[in-house]
């Protein structure tokens, strides 16, 4: 499972976790998250995220 983190607020999305605040479940994966998602902090989009590595 990834990690990825918002580089605007440092929001941290882990596929392991989900985000229930956005209505992803554990488990999701960042490719299966619609375009359209954004960052639950600051409204950022998924192309405003970086992979943690
Ligand atoms: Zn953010």
């Amino acid at each position: 499972m990834r990690k990825f983190q918002c580089r605007y607020c440092s929001h941290i999305y882990e596929e392991a976790i989900g985000d229930a605040d956005t209505g992803l479940p554990p488990g999701t994966l960042w490719d299966d998250i619609p375009d359209s998602w954004m960052c639950p902090d600051c409204g950022a989009t998924k192309d405003d995220y970086d992979e943690i590595l």
